[in-house]
């Protein structure tokens, strides 16, 4: 049956297919931690519809607040609702104090593009700078200005206004260097470009950063990198748009990445989980004094999902009452352990593990430590076949990415841990 709905896809839809590519399986439905295709073949999913579902597929209480709240009003513009209001309050409530009194929201649409599309354009109108400052190996998005800051080559169409830096991959360093002895130079190497008139470059806009490189293979900044992006944008006066579009709302074990950082962002775009059960929205949380837009600046149909609203208040709500944040710490300690092992055991596939909370990212190399994507990819089908659903990342393909449910229970995680382990042992054979 999956055989057959791909083929009638890829008869009748664009050939612009992402996921069915890698992934050869029809869904039928999905509950917790797991999905089933369409011949009722059951797997753990740790793809989570792309990091979308804290509490997993179809949670009950989030249906039935779903089920009601479309009985009522699913639709509502930018018109103000009670639904809206509770969940503006619930969203601010996670935030710093300091942010909290500060800021404004701004709904930007069903996708994580739209909201960093008018990130942007609040930047830009804000400071009346055109250049944006963002990062190698960094996704932001599907539309022009989106899209212009990502720099996965193979997607992006051009770049205007847009100027890429590296970002602290030390892994592999973008300069070449030694973590152990480098002294976050790709940081001082961006205060030299923000500051420095030899450059040719214009005072940017904005400076738009992910904590944690998602797409471009789950690379975690390092702290001090951070720290020095948020001082030197800070004292040039340059808007930080922090885009947490994936580590927001609870993934990483805090309810915003950049709380592990100790610093605020003058801008923070957020998606994928905000409503809690894949109901689409998505927010830009600015610093009031940002707020240049005048009425009807930034406009959009599908700003209003009330279902989205209703689950995202409801999602916070048992989040707190279940320490959702807690049980992410502990699955990640757990995921993270069993995936060190595994890579003590297998060095010569796996070069290195990286993970913050529920991001987790296992990098495939071969001995000379060049990327070797035909080891993740390899790795991807073995787990596929024995019942694990994991996802492929980085700037070359050569990254196992995984994005469980925040709820995920430890027989799961173990469970998962085995599968993954058999099948990296098989790619080894
Ligand atoms: N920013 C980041 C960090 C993302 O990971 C993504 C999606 N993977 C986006 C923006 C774009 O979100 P969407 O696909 O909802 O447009």
């Amino acid at each position: 049956r999956s055989a057959e709905l791909l083929a009638r896809q890829a008869d009748r839809e664009s050939a612009a297919r992402s996921y069915p590519r890698r992934l050869p399986i029809a869904l039928r439905r999905g509950s917790g931690s797991y999905v089933e295709d369409a011949d009722g073949n059951v797997f753990i999913d740790f793809l989570n519809g792309a990091g979308v579902l804290p509490l997993g597929h179809s949670h009950p209480e989030l249906i039935g607040v779903v089920q009601h709240q479309a009985a009522e009003l699913a639709h509502g513009l930018d018109f103000p609702t009670a639904v809206k209001d509770e969940f503006t309050t619930a969203l601010l409530s996670t935030l710093p104090e300091a942010m909290r009194s500060t800021a404004r929201v701004h709904f930007s649409g069903p996708t994580g593009t739209n909201a960093v599309e008018a990130a942007l354009k609040l930047c830009r109108t804000a400071t009346g700078r055109s250049e944006v400052v963002a990062f190698h190996g960094g996704f932001h998005g599907m539309t022009a200005g989106s899209l212009a800051a990502s720099s996965e080559g193979s997607l992006r169409a051009s770049s205007p206004g847009v100027h890429f830096l590296p970002f602290a991959y030390c892994h592999r360093c973008p300069l070449g260097l030694r973590p152990e002895s480098c002294d976050t130079n790709c940081a001082a190497y961006l205060e030299r470009v923000l500051t420095g008139s030899h450059t040719g470059l214009a005072r940017p806009a904005a400076v738009l950063l992910e904590l944690v490189q998602g797409e471009g293979g789950v690379v975690v900044a390092p702290q001090e990198f951070v720290r020095r992006v948020r001082e030197v944008t800070a004292r040039l006066d340059i808007p930080l748009i922090v885009d947490e579009v994936q580590t927001g709302c609870g993934r990483t074990g805090r309810w915003f990445a950049f709380e592990h950082y100790e610093i605020e962002p003058d801008v923070l775009v957020l998606s994928k989980m905000l409503s809690g059960s894949g109901m689409p929205t998505a927010v830009v949380v600015y610093h009031e004094r940002l707020d240049s837009w005048r009425p009807g600046a930034h406009t959009g149909t599908f700003r209003g999902n009330q279902l989205a609203f209703a689950s995202g208040t409801a999602y916070l709500r048992i989040a707190r009452r279940d320490g959702l944040l807690e049980t992410v710490s502990a699955r990640s300690t757990q995921l993270r352990r069993g995936l060190d092992e595994l890579a003590a055991r297998l060095p010569q596939l796996i070069s290195e593990v990286r993970s913050l909370g529920l991001m987790l990212g296992v990098e495939f190399s071969h001995a000379d430590g060049s990327p070797w994507p035909e080891a993740a990819s390899a790795t991807q089908q073995e787990a596929l076949a024995r019942g694990l659903i994991v996802e492929i990342g980085g700037r070359a393909d050569c990254v196992v990415r995984m994005l469980p449910p925040l709820n995920l229970d430890e027989a799961t995680a173990h469970h998962a841990l085995e599968l993954f382990g058999a099948a990296v042992e098989a790619v080894s054979k």
